[in-house]
């Protein structure tokens, strides 16, 4: 089992193996699944001996025998090893390549399913239990990235919730995308492949540019906007639009879906939505914004950006209501899969052959690390205690209340 895995960060996995093999340990639902993912079906298995906690079975179809996608479960495997336990994690209990054709990965249990199906079953979350959601989400970013590993693929169906009833408790799980630097902290993760899942992709994926840890803090941002309006920030059914609003951050709060939001939840979404990747909020910076700290009543925010000012004219009476004619937010739709396109072909979708499948081809070599580092800015302590901490945004990025504002003219990416 555990001894045929290329292991980087050891993790001993000894004391649950047992004499009589995997099959001999667990007992699997085969009949019902938790869930299927692009090569993966998850079920619900137990220990023999003591049958009363309860696991997630992964179970990683490798048939194909393709060398280069079973090395990324593999690493996938090491790099969960590497996370260890973090109450934000879905860990990893025990892994399996006996049997022929396939990984399997014994996982943290979570009963609740995704956050993408709970988000519909409520159409969007109070702002409370959304602040709840985020803190604990950037949190684990927050971990995830202090180990010099980027998630890459963090959108609603890749967060679990552990429990039927609690809408709050969740878990980042599905690492098929991660990327770890192997020479952390000198080197930070960084990448030129382009993946992850449309509607949460970073400016900088799209554009081709190379990336690091902060396209994991766009996403959280395209997440929390997602939990408090039960929308997506950036929609289109052609896949070239789209693309365009997330470069040009073509992004609005339409006032049937944001009037009772904060203006500290807003402040928060906009400094993660930075256009430049070195003007987002880090994840520890992101811990410490005021409106996840409790701290905000939302009228002491009046330094950055002035979310009023980017509701369009004409708002659409039905949040949820998606017009298609251009509208650049719109109904929370599943993420269409997870991407992989050759850097040359930006503009043509890509049929996923398997979601972990990385082409190391398209990877750069890593940067130095003096370039690697995240950019601080040069922010001045004015305004609100919270800019004299991380200084004023800077005005590049500003969101406009329509398309075609200061950064429409920003290249021809198409
Ligand atoms: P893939 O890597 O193929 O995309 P995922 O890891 O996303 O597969 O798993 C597919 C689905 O299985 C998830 O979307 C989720 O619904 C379910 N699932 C995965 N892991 C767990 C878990 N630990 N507990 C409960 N359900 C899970």
């Amino acid at each position: 089992m555990g001894n045929q895995l290329l292991t980087l960060c050891p993790t001993d996995f000894s004391n649950l193996y047992e004499d009589a093999g995997f099959d001999g340990t667990y007992e699997v639902d085969e009949g019902n699944y938790l869930g299927t993912g692009k090569f993966a079906v998850v079920h619900l298995c137990w220990r023999r001996n003591s049958a009363e906690k309860r696991y997630a079975l992964k179970v990683i179809n490798t048939k194909c025998g393709d060398m280069a996608s079973i090395n990324r479960v593999r690493e996938e495997i090491n790099i969960l090893q590497c996370l260890g336990l973090h109450p934000g994690l879905v860990s990893l209990v025990d892994t399996d390549e006996t049997l022929p054709g396939s990984i399997r990965l014994v996982l943290e249990l979570c009963e609740g399913g995704e956050l993408y199906d709970r988000i519909q079953q409520k159409q969007y979350y109070p702002e409370h239990e959304a602040k709840e959601c985020c803190l604990q989400l950037l949190d684990a970013v927050s971990y995830i990235h202090g180990r010099g590993i980027m998630h890459r693929d963090l959108k609603p169906e890749n967060i679990l919730l552990t429990s039927k009833v609690d809408n709050t408790s969740i878990k980042i799980s599905d690492f098929g995308l991660a990327r770890i630097s192997r020479d952390y902290p000198r080197r930070l993760p960084r990448s030129h492949s382009i993946c992850g899942s449309d509607f949460y992709l970073a400016p900088e994926v799209i554009k081709q540019e190379e990336y690091g840890r902060e396209i994991d803090i766009w996403a959280v941002g395209v997440i929390t906007y997602v939990l408090l309006s039960g929308s997506l920030p950036f929609f289109h059914n052609v896949l070239h639009k789209l693309y365009r609003q997330i470069v040009e951050r073509d992004l609005s709060f339409p006032e049937q879906a944001w009037k009772n939001v904060s203006k500290g939840a807003l402040d928060f979404i906009l400094r993660l939505l930075q256009v430049r990747a070195g003007d987002r909020l880090t994840a520890d910076q992101g811990l410490s914004h005021p409106w996840l700290r409790g701290s905000t009543n939302g009228s002491s925010f009046n330094s950055f950006e002035n979310p009023n000012a980017m509701t369009r004219a004409g708002s659409h009476s039905n949040p949820h209501y998606n017009n298609n004619q251009g509208s650049s937010w719109g109904p929370l739709s599943r993420a269409p899969s997870d991407v992989r396109r050759e850097p040359s072909q930006p503009n043509v979708p890509h049929p996923l052959e398997h979601a972990h499948v990385i082409n190391q081809k398209a990877q750069a070599p890593q940067a130095s690390s003096r370039d690697n580092r995240p950019s601080a800015g040069s922010r001045g302590p004015q305004g609100h205690p919270y800019d004299q901490q991380y200084g004023a945004p800077p005005p590049s990025g500003r969101p406009t209340s329509a398309r075609g504002g200061p950064l429409a003219n920003q290249g021809n990416y198409y």
